[in-house]
């Protein structure tokens, strides 16, 4: 099939490469001049196992393409899929600008063209933005109403950041709220080869699947870490608490997300919370639980900040920035916060990511690195041997085996090791505290 992809970030980037991978005609859409020049020269706009690779051999063999010729793009695609952001304004609703913006063009693009166009929304939206604000939009710019030029679906993303290409080719099921059975049959013939149950259901049950499926995951993190706090007080090794835990029948839960370690950030579950609470609020809903998730996950940093000032080190070494292993991503990174909170306490933190140095290099992040955060761009540092070498206070924020062997390998028993993310091994150190 010929497809258009509108933003090329983490969602729209991997599902590019992975479209054109499995035999299809991709035209990548961004209104970030820097990512189309990256992908043209065949590189990935952000750092993810194995999608460099990915981009470069589908550049190559011109199955993957980029333009910022919207009418052209949808003109020579029979679908288009729509990743575009939907970040958080202050008061925690909603930005929707993007994808109105998309929706405008895709539907002048669709005025005039005969072909039946199927527009996909994979961006998190509240439930009700497809059919209240994207569909109008798209039957006036277009002049068609929905079902006879075109058709609307809603698919929630499921890949995570780190794991993507390998969630993109295994996900935990695929859904699809359409507005008929035509486009749903459409969406179908893109993901039925995936050894996964694929569901159909109604746009607004799929918007708003994705806001429980992450209120959950947050949930499940923040439930971890609690154990892993009253744990740790009370000398009880929590990792293996909650490996028990999870195999209890009764409770049949997977062990995702139930490992204790460090708050949790990124791009989305903060950001879909946060979502929800302003829905909530302006539906006159209490939701004391999901409140209470987000107290937690802050009370999460504020508990590594306290241990962090009580050591009275100076020199301290952070191996970690992303939000996660695996990615460059540094949208609210709880690490990101924790370095913030060090600053200007008579710390000199030293920050080594190697993710995050990549992406630097790659030409990928940088200006967000420059623009949104030069004060912690100064404190990175390329040569981790060296930063756990100086350090008094070593903080683990990664769970990469490698950095943690390095860590392993090279700490003296007068340094402190705070390990933040529960690495095997690390806590055979004999200053190490875990499991925070
Ligand atoms: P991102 O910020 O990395 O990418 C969005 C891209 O859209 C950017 O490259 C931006 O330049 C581009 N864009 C903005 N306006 C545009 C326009 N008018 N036309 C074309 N491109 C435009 O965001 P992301 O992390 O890929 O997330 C995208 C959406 O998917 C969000 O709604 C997010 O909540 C959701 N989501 C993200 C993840 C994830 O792991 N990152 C997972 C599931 C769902």
């Amino acid at each position: 099939m010929n497809i258009a992809i509108f933003g090329l970030g983490y969602v729209g980037a991997v599902s590019a490469a992975c479209l054109a991978r499995d035999g299809h005609a991709v035209l990548g859409v961004d209104v970030d001049p820097n990512k189309l020049e990256l992908i043209r020269g065949g590189r990935s706009p952000i750092v993810e196992e194995g999608i460099q690779e990915l981009t470069a051999q589908m550049v190559s063999e011109g199955r993957l393409q980029v333009t910022d010729d919207v009418e052209a793009a949808v003109g020579a695609s029979a679908l288009s899929f729509v990743c575009v952001g939907t970040p958080s304004q202050p008061n925690g609703s909603q930005d929707l600008k993007a994808i109105e913006h998309v929706a405008e063009q895709i539907g002048a693009a669709l005025r005039g063209q005969d072909q039946y166009h199927v527009v996909v929304i994979r961006s998190t939206v509240r439930p009700g933005t497809v059919m209240e604000r994207v569909k109008p939009i798209l039957e006036t710019q277009s002049g068609k109403r929905l079902g006879e030029g075109f058709g609307l679906a809603f698919q929630p993303e499921f890949l995570r950041e780190g794991t993507s290409i390998r969630d993109y080719d295994n996900p935990p099921f695929t859904v699809v709220g359409a507005d008929s059975e035509r486009t749903l049959s459409v969406v179908r013939t893109l993901f039925e080869h995936l050894p996964c149950e694929f569901l159909g259901t109604d746009i607004g049950t799929a918007e708003m699947l994705k806001y429980a499926c992450n209120a959950f995951h947050a949930l499940k993190i923040v439930f971890a870490n609690e154990i892993g706090r009253l744990s740790q007080a009370l000398g009880v090794d929590s990792r293996e608490v909650m490996r028990l835990v999870t195999q209890d029948r009764q409770l049949n839960i997977s062990p995702a997300y139930l490992r204790p370690g460090f708050a949790f950030g990124g791009s989305c579950l903060p950001k879909d919370l946060r979502a929800l609470l302003y829905m909530a609020k302006e539906e006159d809903t209490e939701l004391p639980m999901l409140d209470g998730v987000v107290r937690s996950n802050q009370q999460q940093i504020d508990h590594a900040v306290d241990f962090i000032l009580q050591q009275g080190r100076r020199q301290v070494g952070m191996i970690g920035l992303s939000f996660k292993s695996g990615t460059d991503d540094l949208r609210e990174s709880p690490l990101v916060t924790l370095a913030e909170r060090l600053i200007g306490k008579g710390i000199e933190l030293r920050i080594h990511d190697p993710n995050v140095q990549l992406a630097r290099l790659l030409g990928a992040n940088r200006r967000f690195i420059e623009d949104k955060l030069p004060h912690i761009g100064r404190l990175l540092s390329e040569d981790c041997g060296a930063l756990i070498q100086d350090s008094e206070l070593i903080i683990v924020g990664l769970s990469d085996a490698p950095l943690s062997e390095q860590v392993i390998a090279n700490a003296k028993p007068s340094q402190t090791v705070l390990d933040l993310v529960g690495m095997k091994g690390l806590d055979r150190l004999q200053a190490a505290y875990r499991g925070i």
